[in-house]
């Protein structure tokens, strides 16, 4: 027993040392990834309910060489391991307010930002600065923050929220209802939009809970005067529950998925010669 023991000990160490090595193999690929061009922005439509598209969520893509695209929930993490973050989220800005500069129709785009881009790095300057240099109005930009944002130095955070506001742009508070604090947060700053978790929607047919959390939610929201709009929304029965309960806009599926924007310009009525 005692050998089988330690050879089981063994096997589990060696999968950890794997999963350190690839983790480490990874990251080291990640310093160059900018400088490789081997970044996209893919844009997936925001509607509103009755299927209107109104703007569009950056999400970022790693297209490696070698494993192909790698998802962003491997690697922003690592990202914020080790800072680079700072760097690709800019990137990331950049792009989208120069996508959403270019098209001839006042749609909105949204970009998420990670809670060590609040810590490192100087964020109000560098967005004014994008601002600037794309000539996007700032009322057409919408950055999604999670409560990680306000976890940490929250004062800090807190005031960079206020200034980013003054700078004209809207801030959402994304992944509404998987934190620990999302009331409270409600409470210490004003959103501007709030995104109900994609959990809530995807099971709202299949757990009556659901469809009573997304309801007060809703009922929530719409007291403290904040528009809402429903993440993952994949099925026609979800959308329609959504247009019942006033839900102000969507994003899944059913609309649209993450995909290169010259693939939704058609959707958007968006002609441009490039
Ligand atoms: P998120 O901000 O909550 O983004 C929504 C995620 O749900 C996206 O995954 C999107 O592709 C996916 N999704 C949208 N509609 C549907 C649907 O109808 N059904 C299902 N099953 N999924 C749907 P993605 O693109 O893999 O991004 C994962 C997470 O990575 C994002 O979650 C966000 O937290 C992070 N992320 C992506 N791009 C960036 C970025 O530029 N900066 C930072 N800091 N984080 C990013
Ligand atoms: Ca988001
Ligand atoms: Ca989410
Ligand atoms: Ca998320």
């Amino acid at each position: 027993a005692k050998r089988e023991g330690r050879g089981r000990v063994r096997v589990f160490e060696t999968e950890m040392d794997q999963e350190l090595r690839d983790r480490r193999l990874l990251q080291h690929d990640l310093r160059q990834a900018l400088e490789l061009n081997q970044f996209l922005v893919y844009f997936q439509p925001q509607a509103r309910v009755d299927g209107e598209v109104i703007g569009f969520e950056a999400l970022l893509r790693w297209n490696h060489p070698t494993r192909g695209f790698v998802p962003p929930d491997q690697f922003i993490p690592l990202a914020e391991e080790n800072g680079l973050i700072v760097q690709i989220g800019e990137w990331v800005l950049r792009e989208a307010c120069r996508e959403a500069a270019s098209w001839p129709r006042p749609l909105q785009v949204a970009v998420n930002l990670s809670p060590v881009q609040f810590q490192a790095g100087d964020l109000e300057r560098s967005i004014h600065q994008i601002l600037l240099e794309t000539g996007l109005t700032p009322t057409r930009l919408e950055v999604e923050i999670t409560e990680g944002v306000l976890i940490g130095d929250f004062t800090r955070a807190l005031n960079l929220l206020r200034r980013l506001k003054a700078l004209g742009i809207r801030i959402a508070m994304d992944d509404f209802g998987t934190g620990y604090s999302s009331l409270s947060y409600l409470q210490s700053f004003p959103f501007d939009k709030i995104k109900i978790d994609r959990s809530f929607i995807s099971n709202l047919e299949a757990t009556p809970q659901s469809a009573e959390i997304v309801r007060a939610v809703l009922s929530l929201a719409h007291a403290l005067n904040i528009p809402v709009i429903a993440e993952g929304v994949e099925t026609e029965a979800q959308r329609a529950f959504l247009a019942r309960e006033a839900c102000e806009e969507m994003q899944g599926y059913l609309v649209g998925r993450p995909d290169l924007i010259e693939r939704y310009f058609d959707l958007v009525g968006i002609t441009v010669e490039r």
